[in-house]
């Protein structure tokens, strides 16, 4: 044996060790190391809404298909439900009577995502997001450009205001003031078209999916007609990533659904990511999250008190659906009584409780 190759260990001075400990990089503190458990498989998870397109896409994520594309394809069939009225066709329009819609979807391996905003008249934005990703050097095209955007790639040209959708605007339009001239409806225009207009702080509704392989690629997507009623122009959180969605192969992937001004101001996707990667599980992540949105509340309500109800709990509502790189899933909710969905290879796609901060 060369002996001089092998440098005794206890020849290393303190000194000696110290040093070399500062040039090493700090880790993460032991309690929250990253727990090592065996990945579990193609995972999903999405909001309540992506129930029917899972059943659709899980089945090929399984086979190989790749996150982005079974994502995708899981909120494809939802913009284009004229049933759903929070998502593409169909979607409750804004204050002007238009369906203006938001999408994003990112790809957690290349770490590249794509977006569009105030977007009209396409029936798939998450696939023009995926355009935005793949086929320009941009983040995020808005308005007008994204129409033309998309047209440029052939999408068509769609109404996507339905009878039904039209009908809410309308009455809302004709009940939100006793000051204009605007009579209210015939009392029999509820029945005629079943229309109740959602009071403010329920004029939610917005899908999100996040896929994992096997493999540890990961990809999600949130895709949106928005708050209904809303100020032209407005864009929610669905289409900023960190805020309506975030995945990182690192790390995993969040994407919410609830009042986008408080996923935005909390950076809420990209935190619970960020939480996941300190060795948080999704749910205590996710959690968390709520907790900084309650107490991020507290301060708002002193100057918009219609945030906070009389309980001190938030007055609305906001969803997390989460998964981790080892496919641990969770859905977190700010208040009880809703739903998300999840698939994974022991129990296929599936409806779940949400875990809620406040009964
Ligand atoms: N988060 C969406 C937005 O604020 C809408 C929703 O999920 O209800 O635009």
């Amino acid at each position: 044996m060369n002996t001089s190759d092998a440098e005794p260990r206890s020849s290393l001075s303190r000194r000696d060790l110290l040093g070399v400990a500062a040039a090493v990089p700090l880790a993460a503190p032991a309690i929250h190391a990253p727990k090592r458990r065996r990945r579990k498989g193609p995972v999903m998870v999405g909001s309540r809404n992506a129930l029917a397109g899972m059943k659709l896409a899980y089945p090929k994520l399984l086979a190989g298909a790749a996150p982005l594309d079974a994502a995708i394809e899981v909120v494809r069939e939802v913009e284009a439900d004229p049933n759903d009225s929070s998502v593409g066709l169909g979607g409750i329009p804004n204050e002007d009577g238009k369906v203006v819609l938001d999408a994003a979807c990112m790809d957690g391996t290349t770490h590249n995502s794509g977006a569009v905003a105030a977007i009209e008249n396409i029936l798939h934005p998450s696939e023009v997001a995926r355009l935005v990703m793949e086929r320009t050097d941009h983040c995020l095209i808005v308005g007008r450009g994204a129409y033309d955007f998309a047209r440029m790639h052939g999408h068509e040209h769609v109404e996507l205001l339905t009878d039904a959708s039209r009908e809410i605007w309308l009455k809302w339009k004709e009940t939100m003031s006793d000051r204009d001239d605007r009579l209210p409806p015939p009392v029999d225009a509820d029945e005629k078209h079943g229309s109740v207009v959602p009071s403010r702080f329920e004029r939610h509704g917005t899908i999100h999916c996040s896929a994992l392989s096997a493999a540890g690629e990961v990809a999600c997507t949130t895709t949106t007609s928005g708050l209904a009623f809303k100020i032209p122009g407005r864009v929610g959180d669905s289409p900023i990533v960190g805020a309506g969605l975030y995945c990182d192969a690192e790390a995993g992937s969040a994407g919410s659904t609830g009042r986008g001004e408080a996923a935005i101001l909390s950076n809420g996707s990209f935190a619970i990511v960020e939480l996941m990667r300190q060795g948080r599980s999704p749910e205590e992540a996710g959690l968390e999250v709520l907790r900084r949105i309650v107490r991020q509340v507290e301060r708002a309500s002193k100057w918009q008190p219609a945030l906070m109800r009389s309980d001190g709990r938030p007055a609305f509502g906001i969803q997390f659906y989460i998964v981790d790189m080892q496919g641990a899933t969770a859905g977190v909710t700010m208040h009880g009584g809703r739903t998300y969905c999840a698939a994974d290879p022991d129990d296929g796609p599936r409806e779940i409780d949400l875990v809620a901060l406040f009964d």
